[in-house]
């Protein structure tokens, strides 16, 4: 059994429920058990700021999937929430990140773990330390020790 660590993200339609739609689909994922779902959160768009609010969570997950079937399984429910791969850090019905996997370093061309841009984004780190507020990061160190530095960026628990 290994344990892996999920961010949910969506902006478009109606994302709360579409959040928990998407808890109800990772608990049907094959091979796995939901451990843990943070609280909802409300966050600042990235990136390109003209769009919606994103609604955010994380989720711990122990599951006998190799990482890249996991993924493979994400982008699968992705897909079955409409989703569209278009415009970089656009808006998006439903976005399920592989954080981390146990203590693994991936780096592959359709997989990188631990997520690279985890540490740098109130709207992952927040949710993740409601979940696992001891978890380090693989080549970055305490996930709470990173939080100050994103103190800046707009995020509300719902
Ligand atoms: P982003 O989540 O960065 O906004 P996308 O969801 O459109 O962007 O993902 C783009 C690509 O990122 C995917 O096709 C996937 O292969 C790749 N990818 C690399 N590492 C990961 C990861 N840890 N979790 C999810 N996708 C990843
Ligand atoms: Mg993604």
């Amino acid at each position: 059994m290994s344990l892996a660590y999920l961010a949910l993200g969506a902006n478009l339609g109606d994302p709360v429920a579409t959040l928990a739609a998407a808890f109800t689909a990772l608990e049907q994922l094959p091979a796995s058990t939901l451990l843990r779902r943070s609280s909802l959160y409300r966050t600042a768009p990235i990136g390109l700021a003209a769009q919606p609010d994103f609604i955010n969570a994380a989720a711990s997950l122990s599951t006998t999937l190799m990482p890249h079937d996991l993924l493979q399984a994400l982008q699968a429910i992705e897909q079955a929430f409409g989703r569209r791969r278009d415009i970089h850090n656009g808006p998006r019905t439903l976005d399920l990140d592989l954080l981390l996997y146990d203590t693994q370093e991936i780096t592959s061309p359709q997989l990188c773990v631990p997520h690279p841009r985890l540490h740098l984004r109130a709207f992952v780190l927040q949710p993740l330390a409601e979940i696992a507020p001891d978890l380090s990061i693989p080549g970055r160190g305490s996930l709470t020790a990173w939080l100050p530095a994103v103190a800046n960026q707009r995020i509300a628990r719902l």
